[in-house]
């Protein structure tokens, strides 16, 4: 979150600072943008994603070429705002559920990035729509997820699977799946398939309440070239949004 404070906050302020100047010259451009760039390569997003996102600011905004009317101000602020909604749109659709079908959604991320508590609140969220879930935990690593899991689950009254005892994730998945919605062949075919590799379908940036204000979302979509579907904003099961790219960079500039 460090990060996502960094972009914001930088972001806003050479906003500001381009507000505050009475003329905006070719210099007071290149400071914003210099600035702007800064913080996103700070932000890990990739060089030429900053780049690209500079350059096609300066087309858009051709100081030259704008009449004395119009509000350069105004002009700039646009562009950065739809080319900042450009780098969360990757062009791809999300995966998303298919109706009387069983889908199974693996949830990948590092260590205490919230997986166990995010995959609850994407359950209840499901359940309260009318879906079926059902939470299966397949992280053998760390002593207690499965403890949390089956915790959140029954809070939520969600269907839960795990083992104390079995260490290969890939058994738990396809007993769990099997257990849980039955489908056999197909699941051991997932399950096998994601050991394999992970193919990113959709993701969720969680942490986003307090203080941050979610910069990492646009380095998440760069490296992945998939869309953000959820934002998670806090520690309680209903604590978690549809993610809209436009409100989110407004957010993200103000
Ligand atoms: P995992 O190791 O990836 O399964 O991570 P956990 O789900 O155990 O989450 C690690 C910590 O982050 C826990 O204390 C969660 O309560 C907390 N957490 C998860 N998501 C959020 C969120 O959106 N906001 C806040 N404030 N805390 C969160």
């Amino acid at each position: 979150s460090g990060v996502s404070v960094l972009l914001g906050g930088s972001i806003s302020r050479a906003l500001q600072q381009m507000s505050n100047s009475m003329i905006i010259d070719e210099k007071v451009l290149n400071d914003c943008l210099n600035e702007i760039t800064r913080a996103l390569l700070q932000a890990d997003v990739q060089f030429k994603l900053v780049r690209d996102m500079q350059t096609n600011i300066k087309k858009i905004v051709n100081l030259d070429d704008l009449a004395a009317g119009h509000n350069k101000r105004k002009i700039i602020q646009q562009a950065i705002f739809n080319e900042l909604c450009k780098i969360l749109d990757p062009g791809k659709p999300a995966f998303t559920l298919k109706k009387g079908k069983s889908s199974v959604v693996m949830f990948v991320g590092l260590q205490g990035s919230g997986k166990t508590t995010t995959c609850t609140k994407y359950a209840y969220y499901h359940q309260k729509k009318g879906w079926k879930p059902a939470l299966v935990c397949v992280d053998t690593f760390r002593a207690g997820a499965f403890d949390q899991l089956k915790q959140n689950s029954t809070k939520a009254k969600i269907p839960f699977y795990g083992s104390y005892t079995e260490s290969d994730p890939v058994r738990i998945a396809v007993e769990g799946v099997g257990n849980l919605l039955c489908i056999g062949q197909a699941t051991f075919d997932q399950a096998q398939a994601f050991k394999q590799s992970v193919a990113v379908g959709a993701m969720i940036v969680t942490k986003m309440d307090g203080h941050a204000k979610g910069g990492g979302a646009l380095s998440a979509v760069a490296a992945t070239k998939s869309p953000v579907i959820f934002i998670g904003t806090g520690e309680h099961m209903d604590e978690f949004e549809v993610f809209n790219v436009k409100p989110f960079v407004s957010r993200l500039l103000a």
